[in-house]
């Protein structure tokens, strides 16, 4: 007998490919597998052709101009080139880099490395709801700041950063402003343009493309910012990504970026719906609950949940149909408490008995149902045997 699925509640950690991806990738893994880089056949010129238009597509999902989107091997790769290409960019002795504490491993390893380098960093500590507002970054600016990083969504509290107003402090001080817009993709509006921002990092598997494919939006005027590479070996991508491009994966970013532009805004108000049912089916049920996150300022597919007295490990080896997580999958492999929970001012111990649900584009009115039941029977579980 053939294990049930479980249910998928993990969203923020990856998605499954939506088949109308899968189909469009298809053929660049076999009948048009050129190099987008041969310029002397028509293989080459079908694949560059691919890319262009998955270029384009990106573009016209967050508003920039198409040689603004630099692919890379996703957004971990995106945010390493942002922060340390634009603080290399720009050292000088004292240099400063300002981002916050709850950014992903992907930005805050980068400030970390930067410190080994010289540069000196702040991480801003948010909000008791993840908020990290445009008025503390305006404080935390010095003579030397260079660089502000900060994410756009945060991939385990879901709560959604003023960049807009991050972008416009940053501007008006002649400071790069970078945000890793990874959970933001194709859930909320995003206009790189019009939200004044520098430099934003993509990924295709958070919103029903492949994984190993990124972007990042490198803003090319008023100014244009200037990034030292991390790889050397090739004129890819304007010199800032040299190696060959993984042109199927680039054509399923594309599609995923036009399903999410003509259905995005639909699909959003469908999981939020779900996310609220979710939220209120478990309150309802168990007591001892309550949502990490903003309150309003929330990613449509996010639920963090605290569950007093019922550590996550326990709850979840009682769910096993849930495929659901504590912290993030980044992090979950180590023992370590959310450093997001932590810096909310969640004691370890509530970081700990913390469950993040990720709602998405497959999940189901009656998955979440489910979810629900198996979330209180197992919390009712562990409570009784803890007592
Ligand atoms: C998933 C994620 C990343 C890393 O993206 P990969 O494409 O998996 O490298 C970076 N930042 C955030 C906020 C994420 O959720």
């Amino acid at each position: 007998m053939t294990p049930k699925r479980p249910i998928y509640l993990d969203y923020h950690a990856t998605t499954p490919v939506d088949p109308r991806v899968f189909e469009a990738m298809r053929p660049y893994f076999t009948e048009h597998f050129g190099n987008a880089a041969s310029a002397s056949h028509a293989f080459g010129w079908r694949a560059e052709a691919a890319v262009t238009a998955a270029r384009e597509a990106i573009a016209r999902l967050v508003g920039a101009n198409p040689r603004e989107i630099v692919f890379t091997s996703g957004a971990t790769e995106a945010d390493n080139l942002a922060v340390l290409g634009a603080a290399r960019a720009r050292q000088t002795p004292g240099a400063h880099v300002v981002t916050s504490a709850i950014e992903h491993p992907a930005v805050l390893d980068p400030c970390r490395r930067l410190e080994t380098e010289g540069f000196s960093v702040t991480y801003l500590p948010p909000d008791a709801h993840g908020l990290t507002s445009a008025a503390a970054v305006a404080e935390a600016l010095t003579q030397e700041t260079v660089l502000v990083s900060v994410m756009a969504a945060n991939n385990e509290i879901g709560t959604l950063n003023p960049v807009g107003e991050i972008a416009r402090v940053c501007k008006e001080r002649g400071i790069v402003f970078h945000t890793d817009a990874v959970q933001a993709l194709g859930k909320v509006p995003l206009d790189v343009h019009g939200l004044g921002l520098d430099l934003a990092s993509f990924s295709a598997h958070k919103l029903c493309g492949p994984k190993g494919v990124g972007a990042l939006f490198v803003r090319a005027v008023n100014p244009r910012v200037r990034l030292v590479p991390l790889l050397f070996g090739g004129g890819h991508e304007r010199g800032l990504r040299p190696g060959t491009l993984d042109v199927p994966g680039i054509v399923g970013f594309g599609a995923a970026a036009d399903l999410a532009r003509t259905e995005g805004e639909v699909e959003s108000r469908r999981v939020a719906g779900l996310r609220d049912r979710l939220w209120e089916r478990l309150r309802g049920r168990a007591d001892g609950l309550s949502r990490n996150g903003h309150p309003s300022l929330c990613l449509p597919g996010n639920l963090n949940v605290t569950i007093a007295g019922a550590p996550a490990d326990a709850v979840m080896s009682n769910a096993r149909d849930l495929a659901v997580s504590s912290g993030s999958a980044c992090t979950s492999a180590s023992a370590e408490p959310s450093h997001v929970l932590l810096a909310l001012g969640r004691t370890r111990a509530e970081a700990e008995a913390s469950i993040r649900f990720g709602l998405g584009r497959f999940t189901t009115e009656e998955e979440v149902d489910r979810a629900a039941d198996e979330i209180v029977r197992a919390v009712a579980k562990v409570r009784a045997e803890r007592k």
